[in-house]
């Protein structure tokens, strides 16, 4: 049961009065882009591909998992607004108390961000439709060719079993992963797509950001905070989809795959090492020296939908703060244990960015 598993913290504050209410936020009604409910590539694991939490040497001991919280004791905490129950868990609220005051404290000039794209900045729903995601984009676009979009499904319908099988072991599944995304990259190219057809695709598409990705996302260019894309979808797809929501910024740097084209302008193959859901931490960005670049930003809140992106900030040098805030999307009951084993904070079918935009308001 949650409220056994471990203290059940409830963030707060002036953006969460919705949540401490009980109540969430109105969906807008059914959005005439949204698609029907279609089954998209996922991007979760029910794997933990990381051990649990080393504890922090400055922090408290973990709390025992019966222990009911204590305000007094998490005064960090008490400002978001501290309560039982509600669609935030957190299994170590004192490990959580030490994360974020200790961000807080550094403030902006301390801070990176580092984020997965499909379904953390993305919604998952809206108006009881599911949103697309950037490979769902392409997979039922009516610009993609019929032979395309039959394929796709095929492939997503043999192979997306085995990214959430709980009984596989992640090394287990990788050899598929790599078949899968093989294959649709085959596909892609025998497509030969243009990059302008990009841009009506994802316009006419059912992605949308997460309610309240913008203002985060303008928080943290207006305060020079570097934000770090790492996805395992497709670079061009979601580049376009940042493009016009207008959070493209400069302190925003993707890492994905991406396509490469051909003097016509047609898409010919993928450029570099492909990034899949299981190998965040092996990309192009992890040999480069963008982390090192940043290493006076040894503050970071990361953010994702699977498993595999806690392992997206290895690689920060020295990290002092390493925030994991955990969108649990689907498939909740069955995963909520491992979720809270390895993300800090845990939100369940939470479609805002409200904790995170929360967070970040404390340090204005
Ligand atoms: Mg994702």
């Amino acid at each position: 049961m949650l409220g056994t598993r471990g203290a059940v913290l409830r963030a707060g504050g002036r953006q969460l009065a919705r949540l401490l209410s009980g109540q969430r936020r109105a969906e807008s009604s059914p959005d005439p882009w949204c698609g029907p409910m279609v089954a998209t590539r996922g991007t979760c694991s029910d794997v933990p591909s990381q051990a649990p939490h080393a504890p922090l040497s400055s922090q408290a001991p973990a709390t025992p998992a019966t222990m009911p919280p204590h305000l007094a004791a998490y005064p960090t905490l008490d400002k978001l607004g501290l309560l039982v129950g509600g669609a935030v868990r957190i299994k170590e609220p004192a490990r959580v108390e030490a994360l974020i005051s200790g961000i807080v404290g550094g403030g902006f000039s301390r801070l990176q961000l580092v984020v997965d794209f499909d379904y953390t900045l993305t919604r998952v729903h809206m108006g009881g439709h599911r949103c697309h995601c950037s490979w769902g984009i392409m997979d039922n676009s009516p610009k993609m060719p019929e032979y395309y979009r039959e394929e796709a499904n095929r492939l997503l319908a043999k192979y997306y079993p085995i990214e959430v099988d709980p009984k596989m072991s992640e090394a287990e599944k990788i050899p598929h992963m790599l078949e899968w995304y093989e294959q649709i990259h085959d596909l892609l190219v025998k497509c030969a797509i243009s990059r302008d057809a990009i841009k009506g695709m994802v316009s006419a598409s059912s992605s949308r950001l997460r309610e309240g990705s913008e203002e985060l996302c303008h928080t943290l260019h207006g305060a020079g905070v570097p934000v770090l894309v790492l996805s395992a979808g497709m670079g061009d797809v979601l580049e376009e989809v940042l493009r016009q929501f207008n959070v493209y910024t400069d302190n925003v740097k993707v890492v994905s795959n991406f396509f490469d084209y051909n003097e016509e302008g047609r898409m010919v193959g993928f450029k570099g090492k492909l990034i899949h859901v299981f190998n965040k931490n092996e990309d192009a960005i992890h040999s480069s020296d963008y982390f090192e670049k940043l290493h006076d930003r040894n503050n970071v809140i990361l953010m994702g939908d699977s498993l595999g992106d806690i392992k997206m900030a290895m690689g920060v040098p020295q990290p002092s703060s390493v925030l994991k805030i955990g969108f649990l999307n689907d498939k909740i009951d069955e995963r909520l244990e491992v979720f809270m084993d390895n993300f800090d904070i845990v939100l369940l079918d939470d479609q805002t960015m409200d904790v995170t935009n929360s967070i970040v308001g404390l340090m204005k």
